[in-house]
């Protein structure tokens, strides 16, 4: 079985947020009850919790830095 650097989906996943919150980005951007969010336990206790606009800045940046990672390592 391969491992997975992003762990179990309960680590980072992504579902519909149940009551309205302010993204943990952006203190401006308002998720709504039923939006999709990005849930990241960066802080094993205590999730953070993002709007999709965050979560795909934040995706985008990581797959970045994989590719740029696995580029390293197959030079
Ligand atoms: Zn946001």
């Amino acid at each position: 079985m391969a491992k997975s650097l992003l762990r179990s989906p309960t680590k980072l996943c992504v579902e519909r947020a149940v009551n309205a919150h302010d993204c943990q980005a952006n203190s401006r951007h308002r998720i709504r009850g039923g939006d999709m969010r990005l849930k990241a336990f960066t802080d094993p206790r205590s999730p953070d919790h993002y709007c999709a606009d965050c979560a795909k800045k934040i995706i985008r940046g990581d797959i970045e830095r994989l590719g740029l990672l696995l580029s390293e390592i197959e030079a």
